[in-house]
């Protein structure tokens, strides 16, 4: 039986993608010939491109609103520097909510000043800020839109007076937005989207051009944009198999049918958390991740009767990240509500035992 896996990344994904994502390997297009070796300026693969890069915008609302979306290398971190080449002139504002964030100022501190506009390292990013103000002669302002390793969210986001760039790897796709509040946004796939390998960025193409340096090709938005995400061979099979994730996202009903599914899942994990007096939340009340749920055993003891009771229901994925400690339940879209299930029995349980 296949595991509960609660892995915060590379993560679970639709059993059936798997499977369709399995059969283009050996027989794409039913031309005998694998999605692995054909050219991807072929008409098939061309067809894959477009249709990930619509369903991208379709999904997001953004369609007919000057978006474009992308489809390129390097993951969410090599964007850290990206964004920055292209949009950073004088000075931009960052939103410091954790690990990634911090990645990401330190990035864009190569090309120019960066301010923070606020940051919860005080409290070891257990929330996110509120109340700060945003400059408005700044280039843009950065934020990330779900902190993974600490588990929070933003719930809300700032009607910023200038543009607006969101790292949502953790989160893209999970819940209704007014994405055409940003102007751009970027998405390393292998949360909630498809493998390791691709990393979607959607772009609103009038905030670029505005800068006074070289950009490298690979580098510039621009390029890619006139190339059609093309300029260079694209990672095709992480392109095919998120084209799949997002179709099978669409056939659900989009994401607001999987809004519902994640609310679900979240008030599942975080009632038992709150009601089971063995576990603690890491996150403050508020600002908890639908995403990704970070709690604590309040009695360290246990620790090993918990693991082993977890390894049992065939749990997997589990263990917080390093600079948390603990665990961290990670629940992606593909995520069922039964596997969520399985956890907080096996946590109601220990609780019964101990
Ligand atoms: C995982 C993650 C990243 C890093 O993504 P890579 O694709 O590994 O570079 C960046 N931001 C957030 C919010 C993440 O969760």
């Amino acid at each position: 039986m296949k595991k509960h896996n609660f892995s915060a990344g590379p993560c679970i994904l639709p059993q059936e993608v798997l499977q369709k994502a399995s059969e283009a390997v050996l027989n794409f297009n039913n031309d005998n010939l694998s999605l692995l070796e054909i050219s991807h300026r072929s008409k098939p693969f061309v067809d894959v491109m477009e249709n990930a890069r619509s369903l991208a915008l379709e999904l997001l609302g953004l369609e007919g609103k000057g978006y474009k979306a992308l489809f390129l290398q390097g993951g969410a971190s090599t964007q850290f520097l990206m964004v920055a080449l292209n949009m950073l002139e004088k000075r931009a504002g960052y939103l410091n909510t954790g690990t990634w964030s911090d990645k990401a100022i330190k990035e864009a501190k190569i090309y120019d000043d960066i301010y923070e506009v606020a940051s919860s390292k005080d409290a070891n990013f257990n929330y996110i800020p509120k109340g700060y103000d945003i400059p408005t002669d700044y280039d843009y302002f950065h934020c990330t839109s779900n902190n993974t390793i600490f588990g929070t969210q933003m719930k809300a986001f700032p009607n910023s007076p200038i543009p607006m760039v969101c790292d949502m790897s953790s989160d893209i796709f999970s819940r209704e937005l007014d994405f055409s509040k940003f102007d751009l946004i970027y998405a390393g796939a292998q949360k909630n989207m498809g493998p390791a390998g691709t990393t979607l960025v959607v772009v609103k193409e009038d905030v670029l051009g505005k800068v006074s340096r070289k950009i490298p090709s690979m580098m510039d938005y621009k390029i890619h944009i006139n190339k059609s995400s093309m300029f260079n061979t694209p990672p095709v099979f992480a392109v095919y198999v998120s084209m799949l994730t997002m179709q099978w996202l669409k056939n659900l009903g989009g994401i607001p049918a999987i809004e519902k599914e994640n609310d679900k899942k979240a008030r599942l994990i975080y009632s038992e958390i709150d009601l089971n007096p063995l576990f603690k939340g890491f996150a403050t009340k508020g600002d908890r991740s639908n995403m990704n749920a970070t709690f604590t055993l309040a009695n360290e003891d246990l620790k090993e009767t918990f693991e082993t009771m977890v390894k049992e229901a065939g749990i997997n994925g589990l263990n917080g990240h390093r600079s948390v400690g603990g665990y961290r339940a990670s629940m992606y879209n593909a995520m069922p509500l039964e596997s969520v299930g399985v956890l907080v029995d096996v946590m109601s349980e220990l609780e019964r035992k101990a």
